[in-house]
């Protein structure tokens, strides 16, 4: 049996993937930033771990307890993302760095750790979600774009470093999807939004969940380096 490792398990897309995942057999190890959030992973039949990535203590105790589990992990899906928008002239240090730690920094650590789990199985797929706004820019959220552009240049080094091994590495880049994320755009008006998606609504987590479980499949075995965009058609 496979074992899967999803940061953000608990809602949202991340949760997605990780129902997914488990349906088709996985094992699967899902993170959450709080005891509730655990236990409602052990609930779904996801083995719930604490994990925050703004703090390098959290980060530190979470490898310790992947490590006491024993377990080889072949897929790693870098799911967790904050926003913390604000125009640059505006934009504290502290809403730059923790985008930055959250988003970008989490993408180079979990990979470091767990390829070397992938190197010794010859195996292993690495999934990062990151975002339309890499590509296109969004007002309001210099930090975040910046951090899904970072992600997906990682994405296409590391996919150059690591082919040879049998390891793939591929961005999700998702538009507008339909979670709590998404909920929380205050002063957004959906209406307006909805009218530059020529599918004419926002994505579901699910959509998103068959796209990441196709490329942890054999059939995804010669995809790598690629950023995916799942969007509806926003940016083509
Ligand atoms: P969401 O519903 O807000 O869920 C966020 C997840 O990240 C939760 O599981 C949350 O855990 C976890 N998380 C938050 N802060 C964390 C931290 N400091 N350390 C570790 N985990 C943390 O978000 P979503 O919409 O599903 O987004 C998932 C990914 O897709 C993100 O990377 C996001 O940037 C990307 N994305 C989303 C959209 C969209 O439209 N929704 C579009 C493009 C890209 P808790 O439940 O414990 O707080």
């Amino acid at each position: 049996m496979k074992t899967a490792l999803i940061t953000g398990a608990t809602r949202g897309i991340g949760n997605a993937i990780a129902l997914h995942l488990k349906n088709e057999g996985f094992r699967v190890l899902g993170t959450a930033t709080s005891s509730e959030g655990v236990s409602k992973l052990e609930e779904e039949g996801i083995e719930g771990l604490a994990l925050d990535l703004n703090s390098a203590e959290s980060k530190e105790k979470f490898w310790e307890q992947v490590e006491k589990k024993e377990v080889q992990i072949s897929v790693l899906v870098n799911n967790a993302g904050i926003t913390r928008d604000n125009i640059v002239l505006r934009m504290s240090e502290d809403e730059w760095l923790d985008i930055m730690n959250v988003n970008l920094n989490s993408a180079f650590y979990l990979s470091k750790k767990v390829l070397k789990m992938m190197l010794k199985l010859k195996w292993g797929r690495i999934i990062n979600i990151t975002s339309t706004s890499a590509s296109i820019g969004n007002k309001g959220q210099s930090n975040y774009s910046a951090a899904k552009a970072g992600v997906e240049a990682f994405t296409k080094s590391l996919a150059r470093e690591v082919g040879s091994r049998n390891i793939t590495i591929n961005s999700i880049a998702p538009g507008f999807i339909d979670t709590d994320m998404t909920q929380q755009n205050d002063g957004v008006n959906t209406d307006e939004l909805i009218k530059e998606i020529p599918l004419g609504r926002f994505g579901k987590p699910d959509e998103v969940a068959h796209l990441a479980s196709f490329l942890c499949s054999e059939e995804a075995s010669y995809i790598t380096g690629q950023i995916i965009h799942i969007n509806g058609g926003l940016y083509m």
